[in-house]
């Protein structure tokens, strides 16, 4: 089977991939088992070395995989330099942290000695989205391989020249052979992966579909799974929010990486009293982002990845314009591109209030009280984050467990941090990645016990 890799700014063709044979694939997670009988005994040191060794690559060739990214999903450039940046992050955070985040754990009991060990557990396997090529790889691979584990990549079919690259850096950073490999497969596939003996758990950032798929197969073949899956996070605005600091944070939340994140704020949850100021703000700096080629510095705003996605956003528009929203800016689609587009006097019912909208879309929606505010954000099947503003911000931490999110922002924008847990609740997953919690996922915790 044949991938087509394609520029979604002007349609033209970057690359073709061959998928693997089942011959083929088998072999690399033959390898990976056997990598992983010598990884797993490689002192932690040289491990932590060699992901230093990973994050110096990917800082000495930002402009070079910056521009893959950007050639093949159309994130704007400056975006992708950045994405690449926190990928080199990620490694030093690891690298520096992992010792004392697998260091065993005495526990006091009736033994003479009782304590936890974190041992590796052999491949995990990650199947990843598109949106952010290279941060959700290695988001779960800096862990993930630093822990003694094997790791395998099926990355999305759009993405699979970025998925060569990252394998790239881990044989440039002198990762022995199979201990990372990308994998070009089918998503057809993950059935003949997920059940191998060698792999023994399975990490998927993507859709509600393709998490419910693969959690099938992972409970089938009773193997541990996480998933990160959509959100689509509430950004509340209360009526003592300084308006000017919250519209300039709401553009970035929403519209970074043309609005295709999954902890991107989507509904924005105004009181009353401030909702007219903070939307006619907000309509304003949305209509002076630049949209254009991605491949630009000055522009903001680039194609989406694929003409479906753009096409399912438009159709979204549509429906909730037909079921009552306000048209406030843009709202027209062609090809990849679509306009930054606005919805006012967006109400539950309407997709851009039930359903994720992955694109530059953003739903206004007025709320009389804080309370009202608050049961609209949690009227929501995702659960990833939400986002306040006020100037009290004793009160909005003591709102805190309003909110059965993943995540509480209070004053910012919902960001992932490597020093900070991250995932989600409800339909938008389980497990967390990111500081020691995602180091944990896939570790086995052996408890040890001396008489
Ligand atoms: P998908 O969920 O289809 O793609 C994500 C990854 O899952 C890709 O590697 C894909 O492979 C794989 N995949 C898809 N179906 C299956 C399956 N049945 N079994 C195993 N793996 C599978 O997302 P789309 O690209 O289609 O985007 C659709 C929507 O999903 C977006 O509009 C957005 O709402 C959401 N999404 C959320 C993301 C997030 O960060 N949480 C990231 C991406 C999308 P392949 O490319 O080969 O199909």
């Amino acid at each position: 089977m044949k991938f087509q890799s394609k520029n979604p700014y002007d349609g033209k063709n970057i690359a073709e991939y061959t998928s693997l044979t089942s011959e083929e694939l088998n072999q690399k997670l033959e390898d990976s088992s056997e990598a992983f009988k010598h990884w797993r005994k490689t002192p932690l040191s040289e491990r932590t070395g060699l992901l230093k060794k990973a994050g110096q690559i990917l800082r000495d060739n930002v402009d070079e995989y910056a521009e893959v990214i950007t050639l093949e999903m159309g994130k704007p450039i400056s975006e992708s330099r950045s994405e690449i940046e926190k990928c080199a992050w990620v490694c030093d955070y690891y690298a520096e942290h992992a010792e004392e985040f697998l260091a065993h754990e005495e526990v006091k009991t009736d033994a003479s000695k009782s304590y936890v060990r974190h041992d590796p557990i052999g491949t995990v396997f990650a199947v990843m989205p598109w949106n952010f090529p290279f941060w959700q790889v290695f988001r779960f691979a800096a862990p993930t391989l630093t822990s003694g584990n094997t790791g395998l990549l099926k990355h999305a079919s759009n993405v699979f020249g970025c998925a060569e690259k990252i394998e790239e850096v881990f044989i440039k950073a002198g990762y022995p052979k199979a201990v990372f490999q990308n994998l070009i497969i089918h998503h057809d596939e993950t059935e003949s992966v997920v059940s191998h003996d060698a792999v023994k758990a399975i990490t998927l950032t993507g859709s509600e579909r393709a998490g419910s798929s693969v959690a099938q197969l992972a409970g089938k073949y009773i193997k541990k799974s996480l998933l990160e899956l959509g959100g689509s996070n509430s950004f509340i605005v209360l009526d003592d929010a300084d308006i000017n600091q919250a519209v300039e944070t709401a553009i970035k939340a929403r519209m970074m990486n043309s609005g295709q994140s999954c902890i991107a704020a989507k509904r924005f949850i105004v009181i009353d009293s401030v909702y007219d100021e903070f939307v006619s703000k907000f309509v304003k700096a949305a209509s002076e982002l630049k949209s254009g080629n991605p491949s630009l510095d000055k522009t903001q705003v680039g194609p989406l990845a694929r003409k479906d996605l753009a096409v399912e956003l438009q159709k979204q528009v549509q429906k909730s314009i037909e079921k009552g929203a306000e048209l406030l800016l843009g709202g027209k689609q062609e090809e990849c591109f679509h306009e930054p587009t606005i919805l006012g006097n967006v109400r539950p019912g309407m997709p851009a209030f039930d359903e994720e909208t992955f694109g530059p879309l953003a739903a206004m929606i007025k709320a009389k009280t804080i309370d009202e505010a608050f049961e609209l954000s949690e009227n929501s099947k995702f659960g990833l984050g939400v986002s306040v503003f006020t100037k009290n911000t004793q009160k909005a931490m003591e709102m805190a467990d309003r909110v059965s999110d993943g995540a509480y922002f209070i004053n910012e924008l919902v960001k992932s941090d490597p020093r900070l847990p991250f995932g989600g609740t409800k339909i938008s997953g389980y497990g967390r990645e990111l500081a020691r919690e995602g180091m944990m996922e896939f570790v086995n915790k052996k408890t040890v016990y001396v008489k």
